[in-house]
């Protein structure tokens, strides 16, 4: 990968395709296409084609279709589990038909079976039931990663997927039903805290744990999987914070300053109880996330108040 290389972010809408937007040209990347009026729509098999043959992209990150927290995936399983096959299916198909040299696939997490052991090893994937929550979803995510595999096989295409830990960031889905808990409770805490609400209601027991990674360093985690990383096995994208939901939720409500009662609702799913990726093989590589936790949530924080107060509401977009 050069810096005249075409890069496609097919997906540059999501959570981690912004910051890949962001990041690539910081990196000397400039020559990204697909990225304004010739974008196209990732579920139109047509459009994909299209803009396949016309832009003739080189190198792929392959982070689009709609994806949700808890509460989307519970409410709207048939539209996530549709959107991303077609996404992925369109894709894939026409970087194969229109000769990419490499792309990279982002699965899920959520892909791990719900009782896998900890930490997540990718000789786990498809070896038990998926987390019921998010089975739909998942699902789709797990025919990602076996449709890189086959192109590979039959075509020798130089498809890799990752599995990346819990994003968040700018531009994520900040809705409070919709997205996934650091987006979700940094809404729902600092709206309390704006009214003076006294205590706030945290979904579930506020055990499960999970990793979490700034959407920022995934995106400088996809870029080095692109250059370094070549395999037939998929790799864990993590390396960052494991924390407990309550531990998340009282490092959000310290960084927005809500002082009042944080009230764990059981009657809520908790989904998971652990997910916490083995990211060895990454890290062996040589990368490293450079973002701790809090920081990360206070740079989001930033960016919500900034978005929030130009344009009156936040845009929920798709995350992956
Ligand atoms: P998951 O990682 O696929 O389970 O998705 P989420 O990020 O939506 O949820 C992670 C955990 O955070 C679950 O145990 C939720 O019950 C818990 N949680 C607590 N409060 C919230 C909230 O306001 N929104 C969401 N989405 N999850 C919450």
């Amino acid at each position: 990968m050069t810096p005249a290389s075409r890069v496609f972010i097919a997906g540059g809408d999501t959570l981690v395709g912004a910051a890949l937007l962001d990041l690539l040209p910081q990196r000397g990347f400039t020559n990204l296409v697909g990225t304004s009026s010739d974008e196209p729509e990732l579920t139109d098999a047509h459009q994909v084609a299209a803009f396949f043959r016309d832009a003739r992209p080189e190198y792929v990150f392959l982070v689009g279709g709609p994806s949700g927290g808890i509460g989307r995936n519970r409410t709207h399983p048939a539209n996530l589990m549709l959107a991303n096959l077609q996404t992925i299916t369109n894709v894939i198909d026409s970087a194969h038909r229109f000769g990419v040299c490499k792309l990279l696939y982002l699965a899920s997490s959520c892909a791990y079976p719900r009782n896998a052991p900890q930490p997540l090893r990718i000789e786990s994937l498809c070896t038990g039931p998926l987390e019921p929550t998010s089975e739909s979803y998942a699902t789709a995510k797990l025919a990602g990663w076996k449709l890189c595999e086959a192109y590979r096989a039959q075509y020798g295409c130089r498809f890799v997927t990752g599995f990346p830990a819990n994003p968040f960031g700018p531009h994520d889905d900040f809705g409070a039903d919709s997205g996934h808990v650091v987006p979700a409770l940094l809404r729902r805490i600092h709206e309390a805290t704006e009214r003076g609400d006294p205590e706030l209601v945290v979904w579930g027991t506020g055990r499960p744990r999970r990793e979490f990674i700034y959407s920022r360093d995934l995106a400088d985690a996809c870029l080095f999987v692109m250059r370094h990383y070549d395999g037939t096995a998929p790799i864990n994208l993590g390396g960052g914070s494991d924390l407990t939901i309550a531990q998340v939720a009282r490092t959000i409500a310290d960084v927005v300053g809500y002082r009042a009662r944080l009230v764990f609702d059981s009657t809520k799913p908790d989904g998971a109880p652990l997910k916490v990726l083995d990211s060895s093989a990454l890290l062996a590589l040589g990368w490293r996330p450079a973002t701790d936790f809090r920081s990360a949530v206070a740079e989001t924080y930033t960016w919500f108040r900034r978005h929030t107060a130009k344009e009156g509401h936040i845009h929920a977009c798709a995350t992956v």
